[in-house]
């Protein structure tokens, strides 16, 4: 049976892509240009139209709304041409579409969950159209990327992440719900804002938020049960990761998925570094939870690689805003530092980077600390002399905040680093003219990966190991090439094979613990696992003939 055709229905467009028996078939013949086109040529009029518009907030417009008339064309469009697409439709370009989300607002996406509502969660719920859901990424818009406090102007995140989801790892686009809590906002800006789309109220307690939070959990997963929850930009995300992980399938990309991908970068650097795991001494500028993901990350490694805790654990150094983490400095340390704050430091504080590279003589400098330019000069060259390969990663975004410049870090050490940024640095041309790639520890190699291994095995729980895992998965996903060359990472150009590799890893990781309820998997071979992932992931094909957003005869996506 045929679809009928509802010109009302936003997710349905009249589509030059229609064969010509399918517009005879619905009753369209004359309402769409006389030309059946193929994905080829409906994608060449799209980045033409992308390149003519001056400013990346109306390419970001005009993205949104190609998604939202025609998705099978924009997931197209994206995965074809993922380094030109990924920075519009999310890092950095969706930071500047959320300062400017209630001015630059035309359509709805995404659910908003308000404190109006609560009580009533699950209602809302059933407000949304699609019958089944797989994964939402929730935020509470508190602390948007490094822009802070954008209330429900933040909704450009959780839309962004999930169409990476889709399109890194071939998630079903329908079956992704992105949402946004309104619990109000202390952004002083919104408040006073006319045209601000949310609530016009200060934000609830940490107590109530969690409440809702409890509420949330609950209605979710009675509308559909084992819904995966990815925690997003939260301001602090360290409790309902908590209160959550051992209960529902949920995980926190700033913690675990900044964790994992530096993590990966970092197993692949050690190799490089000629230096064994136990002889490394790592000093983090930053101590929030960027910070405290990845060095937990790091522990584990240490730790399976045979290295005591409590040996592991002082193989670390925290700096945040007051100086070297310790027990003895002072003040009340937040929860998440007390793992790694220093008690052998003889009563002394310090104060300074520079102080502290000094005293530890680390073999590597990792910065999650917001703030551009403090990998100086002197201690970039110090860490050249401590170490024959040093470990240099600027991690904080965007460009203007990391820590130092990839022709910084080269320069100074000689070219001699092992170097990973967060954002993106041009290549470095050395003395002998020899071109060197950084790394860049880019989120969107695991979280992908991560959803979609624990969709397929259907996880109990996103555990610790299998966020391990999916490190493990994107250190080995480098190819002989990117081998040879050194890189720590992959091209992002085979973002979705890189993906079918962390998949695998995250549900053998599930099998291992006994997480996985789809049981089908574990009489996989490696290879057979990978083709199912493959063949399971949403891939929008030329072939494919109905009206966009419906199934019908969709061999698109297996895992529908
Ligand atoms: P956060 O929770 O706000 O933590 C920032 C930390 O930096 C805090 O510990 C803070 O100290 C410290 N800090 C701030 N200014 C400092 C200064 N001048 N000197 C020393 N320490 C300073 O932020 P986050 O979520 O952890 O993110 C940190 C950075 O990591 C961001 O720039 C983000 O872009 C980056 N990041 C990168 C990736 C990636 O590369 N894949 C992923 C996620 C995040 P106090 O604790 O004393 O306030
Ligand atoms: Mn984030």
């Amino acid at each position: 049976a045929l679809p009928t055709y509802h010109s009302n229905n936003s997710n349905s467009s009249l589509d030059t892509h229609f064969t010509n028996d399918l517009r005879k078939q619905l009753g369209i013949r004359g309402l769409i240009p006389p030309v059946v086109e193929s994905f080829g040529q409906q994608k060449e009029r799209c980045l033409e139209q992308i390149d003519s518009k001056t400013t990346s907030i109306d390419k970001y417009m005009y993205l949104a709304n190609l998604r939202n008339s025609n998705v099978d064309l924009f997931y197209r469009l994206l995965i074809d041409n993922m380094p030109k697409i990924t920075p519009l439709v999310y890092t950095p370009v969706v930071g500047e579409a959320c300062l400017k989300w209630s001015h630059i607002y035309t359509q709805p996406e995404g659910l908003y969950l308000s404190w109006a509502d609560r009580g009533k969660l699950r209602e809302v719920l059933d407000n949304w159209r699609e019958d089944q859901v797989d994964i939402t990424v929730v935020t509470d818009g508190s602390r948007i990327l490094g822009l802070g406090d954008l209330g429900v102007n933040g909704m450009g995140i959780p839309v962004g992440k999930l169409a990476l989801y889709t399109g890194c790892a071939g998630i079903h686009p329908k079956r992704t719900l992105p949402i946004t809590l309104d619990l109000g906002t202390n952004n002083e800006e919104n408040l006073r804002d006319p045209l601000y789309l949310g609530a016009k109220m200060r934000r609830v307690s940490p107590s109530e938020m969690l409440e809702f939070l409890d509420e949330m959990m609950i209605a979710l997963n009675d509308k559909w049960p084992g819904i995966i929850v990815q925690f997003e930009d939260l301001k602090d995300p360290f409790p309902s990761l908590e209160r959550y992980r051992n209960t529902y399938t949920c995980f926190n990309d700033d913690i675990q998925g900044t964790g994992a991908v530096i993590l990966a970068g970092v197993m692949n650097g050690f190799k490089q570094s000629g230096i064994p795991l136990d002889q490394h001494k790592l000093v983090f500028m930053g101590a929030g939870s960027a910070a405290v993901g990845v060095a937990r990350q790091i522990v584990e490694l240490f730790i399976k690689s045979g290295i005591p805790e409590e040996q592991a654990r002082k193989q670390f150094w925290l700096v945040d805003s007051k100086g070297l983490v310790t027990n003895d400095r002072g003040d009340k340390l937040a929860d998440h530092k007390l793992y790694f704050s220093r008690s052998d430091n003889d009563g002394k504080q310090f104060s300074s980077l520079e102080e502290v590279v000094d005293y530890v003589q680390p073999t590597g400098l990792m910065g999650l600390c917001t703030t551009g330019g403090v990998f100086t000069e002197s201690i970039i060259r110090k860490m050249a002399q401590i170490a024959p390969r040093p470990i240099i990663f600027p991690l904080s975004n965007p460009v203007h905040k990391a820590e130092c410049t990839f022709d910084e870090a080269m320069k100074y050490t000689d070219e001699k680093c092992i170097f990973a940024s967060g954002s993106p640095f041009p290549d470095y041309t050395g003395k002998d003219g020899s071109v060197y790639h950084p790394g860049q520890g880019n989120n969107m190699y695991v979280f992908p990966g991560i959803g979609l291994g624990t969709l397929l095995c259907k996880a109990v729980h996103v555990s610790q190991e299998m966020i391990y895992a999916s490190a493990k998965g994107l250190a080995e996903a480098l190819n002989e090439e990117e081998h040879a060359q050194s890189w720590l990472y992959p091209s992002l150009d085979r973002i979705r094979e890189v993906s079918v590799r962390v998949a695998r890893e995250v549900i053998r990781s599930a099998q291992a613990e006994n997480l996985d309820r789809n049981k089908k998997l574990q009489w996989l071979s490696d290879r057979e696992l990978d083709d199912f992932i493959r063949d399971s992931m949403y891939d929008p094909r030329e072939e494919y003939v109905s009206p966009a957003g419906s199934d019908v005869g969709s061999p698109r996506g297996s895992h529908l």
